[in-house]
């Protein structure tokens, strides 16, 4: 019978460990992944979805007027602990049941139908676009002409035309105003979300028609001072991976800008989107994100880069 010696019996086995961990380690392309501190929701999404969670733990279930979050991901989350989230139609049809106004806002009609059928409405209206719509409201009670540079059909835009009765004139582009249609006399108000450089280009363009303007510089600071953080953020890295929704506004905004900074920046939207094949090896990574994009979505994204 052949004798079992120490040389015999663990070579193979430790030959097997070695060469699978050197194996490993060539595999891997050992990045150095960092999440950017200042992304993630903003304070208006957050006071919102806490309201909806402190109602869906007490309650188990809650109707949401539109998506919570323009995040399919969060939106989800909160669907399996019970968020219904309906649009106009359906309100028209419920009764005697709470629905919650997310950050976005409503208009006034929302705010009737919700008293017609005895809707308790849990209004979640981030306050900045509380104090936006206010704004419109005397503008267009004092007989002003109203311009909003907004993105058609959104929903914060939908609330801001309604202070109005729907007599503003939205628009997202210069293209879409005629200059000898114009009247002398036009306030300009943006929706809270879009481009600070676009809407100030846009302000100077009218003034060379000759017209009078009143522009007000309505972007949420959550937005305007993101545009610089993630400039510094994104020039620190090789690669960077912005995370949003595909229907978030400021998510367009902000990916547009870190873009522009660094040219090796990639648009994705969960974590299996991101490719193995976009990073070269011991890269640094940073990854941002909107102020729609839950912090939990980025950790996911940074996990699954670690394993490549
Ligand atoms: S981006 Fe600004 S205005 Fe919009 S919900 Fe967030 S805090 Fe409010």
């Amino acid at each position: 019978m052949q004798m079992l010696t120490h040389t015999n019996f663990s070579a193979p086995h430790l030959i097997g460990r070695l060469s699978s961990s050197t194996y490993k380690n060539k595999l891997t392309k050992e990045l150095k992944v960092t999440i950017d501190a200042n992304s993630g929701f903003c304070f208006g999404v957050i006071y919102a979805i806490e309201i909806a969670e402190e109602i869906l733990e007490d309650e188990g279930h809650l109707y949401c007027l539109g998506d919570i979050v323009h995040n399919d991901m969060e939106v989800k989350r909160l669907q399996d602990k019970g968020l219904k989230i309906i649009d106009y139609d359906k309100l028209k049809l419920i009764q005697n049941e709470k629905v919650l106004i997310r950050a976005h806002g409503e208009p006034p009609s929302t705010y009737k139908i919700a008293l017609e059928n005895n809707i308790e409405l849990i209004d979640a209206s981030c306050p900045v676009v509380l104090k936006l719509q206010n704004r419109i409201k005397n503008a267009h009670d004092k007989g002003e002409n109203i311009y909003i540079y907004g993105k058609h059909g959104h929903a914060e835009v939908v609330g801001l035309l309604g202070q109005t009765e729907n007599k503003a004139v939205v628009f997202q582009d210069m293209n879409e105003l005629n200059a000898n249609e114009l009247p002398e006399q036009i306030t300009i108000f943006s929706q809270t979300t879009k481009s600070t450089d676009t809407f100030y280009q846009i302000k100077d363009a009218l003034q060379q028609t000759g017209k009078n303007v009143n522009a007000h510089d309505t972007i949420c600071r959550q937005v305007s001072n993101r545009d610089l953080e993630l400039r510094n953020f994104a020039s620190k890295f090789d690669k960077v991976i912005f995370v949003a929704g595909t229907k978030s506004s400021n998510g367009k905004v902000l990916y547009n800008v870190c873009k522009s900074t660094n040219e090796a920046t990639y648009f994705v939207s969960s974590a299996e989107e991101v490719k193995k094949e976009w990073f070269e090896n011991n890269e640094t990574v940073g990854v941002c994100g909107a102020t729609s994009t839950p912090l939990w979505l980025m950790e996911q994204v940074k996990e699954r880069i670690l394993t490549f």
